[in-house]
């Protein structure tokens, strides 16, 4: 499998506050990887760096082996990068389907395979509350919205910070049921996810951050839960 995105020894943080100490990661085509931690572990740091919404050295972040460390996000996001920030961030006065038609803004150059039509096939509630305020929908549909954003740049990883934050399991699931259908479709997938159990089980790789380190790597399925808590909570 080809490594999409990569991280090498990547450090960062918010003017002199380092959050992140020598990040090594990587992704590759077709996969499912997730990133775990405990609160303030450096997740969303590691998302915003790559995406470009906070700087880095050019050579600790590669795309399909080139140096993107650093770039502008516009130019990430047409390279096939893109995020699903955490809380969403949806625009309150735009309606479900002009907030949709935004993420296709983002993305100009490359090959255009999802449009409005497949983020409705992807989630039919959407077409239903097409001309609605995004703030009228519910928290999950809210979600959808975000991720369908996102489809619409046409990326080649989408990369989703907390989806399931303040949502109810069974709305989660019905989220997270949308990824098997992305990844057949040649998509891979960074996700960031507090809830470990359900991280494991939608995920073929993983990656524990303690205090802007990797702590524990590996399958999914095979490391065991008190591997991952000590690596979560450095606990013994
Ligand atoms: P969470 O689940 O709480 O989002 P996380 O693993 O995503 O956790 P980050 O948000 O990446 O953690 O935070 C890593 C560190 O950076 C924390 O110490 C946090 O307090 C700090 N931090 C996060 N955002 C900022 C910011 N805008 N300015 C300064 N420090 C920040």
């Amino acid at each position: 499998m080809n490594t999409l995105l990569a991280t090498h020894g990547l450090t960062g943080g918010y003017g002199d506050f380092q959050a992140l100490f020598g990040v090594d990661l990587e992704v590759r085509e077709g996969e499912v990887v997730a990133l775990i931690g405990a609160n303030g572990a450096g997740k969303s740091t590691l998302l915003k760096t790559v995406t470009g919404l906070l700087p880095a050295r050019a050579d600790q972040v590669t795309w399909r082996g080139e140096p993107i460390g650093g770039a502008r996000a516009e130019r990430i996001v047409g390279l096939g990068l893109a995020l699903v920030p955490e809380g969403r961030r949806l625009f309150s006065s735009l309606s479900v389907e002009e907030n949709l038609l935004l993420g296709a803004q983002a993305n100009r150059t490359r090959a255009r395979k999802w449009h409005l039509d497949s983020v409705y096939a992807l989630f039919p509630i959407l077409k239903e509350k097409r001309r609605q305020p995004s703030t009228s929908l519910s928290g999950g549909q809210q979600q959808m919205v975000a991720i369908g954003r996102a489809l619409m740049s046409n990326p080649r990883l989408l990369m989703c910070d907390e989806l399931s934050l303040g949502l109810a399991p069974i709305v989660v699931r019905e989220i997270y049921d949308a990824l098997p259908a992305l990844v057949e479709d040649g998509m891979s997938v960074l996700i960031v996810e507090q809830d470990v159990q359900l991280a494991r089980r939608v995920s073929q790789r993983f990656y524990c951050l303690q205090e802007g380190r990797v702590s524990l790597s590996g399958a999914s399925a095979s490391a065991s839960d008190a591997d991952i808590a000590n690596a979560y909570f450095g606990v013994a």
